[in-house]
């Protein structure tokens, strides 16, 4: 009888292993491809935003349960704004840009956008107010036309066109032999990491989000077309609340708000002059960037 039990309870022990994994496969492939993990619970009131605020409130968040990678964390995002973040690697800079993104939901604490609830509100609504722009997933296997209208399913090819033109994409996009029906993201003409990041600024103009988190990570880009890029980046930028995880200098001194961010929780928050004064973690990471 003892076998036989063993027999059957065996197998369930099997799939609730596999349900465990699949549960763990499920969630990686979210954080793949960006999407939100968790949507509001179909009886949810739904939250609309009044005002373009970005807040954080006692932010905790975790990619494991007992594992604080953000703590405490409170901050405000004005309209119109640059927040940037800087520190140590390690520290939590991604992981707070992904959830002002409202690509996580906080642990604990609130993450708002003009008062409601990043964690309340739709995908699709959170899609329309912020982005996330990182260095990933920028062309997808398919013509031109598909990998720009991922950001606007009904957008024209006039807008199109004027999106290319806006980040500097235009001449090379006219010179394709079939235009915006040329396949793209792979085989014969696969663009170059220059003009696949042009794609992904040109989807953020006909997107169009009052706000973006930028981060710039390392670039793969050679100096003069990182340059060239930087010029788009920046019309693309223009009239956006901005948060930018800083890897470089002007980054961070041009931000009209800086926050320092160390293991987790942000131990300094003011402008660069303020920061530099106040003589902090900021003040040095400013002065072994200088020297
Ligand atoms: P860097 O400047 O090196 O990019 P960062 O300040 O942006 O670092 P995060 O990338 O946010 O730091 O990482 C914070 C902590 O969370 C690190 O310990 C990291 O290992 C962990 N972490 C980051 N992403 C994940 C993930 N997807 N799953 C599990 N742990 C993660």
């Amino acid at each position: 009888a003892a076998l036989i039990s063993q027999m059957l309870v065996e197998p369930v022990g099997i799939v609730l292993r596999w349900y465990d994994e699949l549960q763990v496969a499920q969630v990686s492939l979210a954080r793949l491809v960006g999407v939100r993990e968790v949507e509001p619970e179909p009886g949810d009131a739904a939250e609309r935003p009044e005002g373009r605020a970005v807040r954080a409130e006692d932010v905790h968040f975790g990619y494991r349960p007992g594992v604080d990678v953000l703590r405490q964390v409170t901050l405000a995002v004005e309209p119109g704004t640059r927040l940037a973040l800087v520190g140590p690697s390690g520290a939590g800079k991604s992981t707070l840009g992904r959830l002002l993104a409202g690509i996580y939901g906080p642990g604990r604490g609130r993450l708002t956008l003009g008062g409601a609830e990043l964690a309340r509100m739709p995908a699709e609504e959170v899609r329309s107010h912020v982005a996330l722009v990182n260095q990933e997933h920028h062309v997808f296997v398919g013509s031109l036309r598909d990998n720009l209208r991922l950001a606007r399913t009904d957008a024209g090819d006039q807008e199109l066109w004027r999106a290319l033109a806006a980040v500097d994409a235009e001449s090379w996009g006219r010179a394709l032999a079939d235009g915006l029906d040329t396949e793209v993201g792979s085989g014969a003409l696969a663009l170059t990491p220059a003009q696949a990041q042009q794609v992904a600024l040109a989807r953020l103009v006909l997107a169009d989000p009052h706000t973006l988190v930028l981060d710039e990570a390392t670039s793969l880009l050679d100096p003069r077309a990182a340059r060239h890029l930087e010029r788009s980046l920046a019309r693309v930028l223009e009239g956006r609340t901005v948060v930018a995880i800083a890897h470089r200098l002007h980054t961070a001194h041009d931000a009209d708000l800086i926050a320092v961010v160390e293991g987790g929780r942000i131990t300094e928050l003011g402008p660069h002059d303020e920061l530099v004064a106040a003589g902090g973690a900021y003040a040095a990471l400013w002065r072994s960037w200088h020297g």
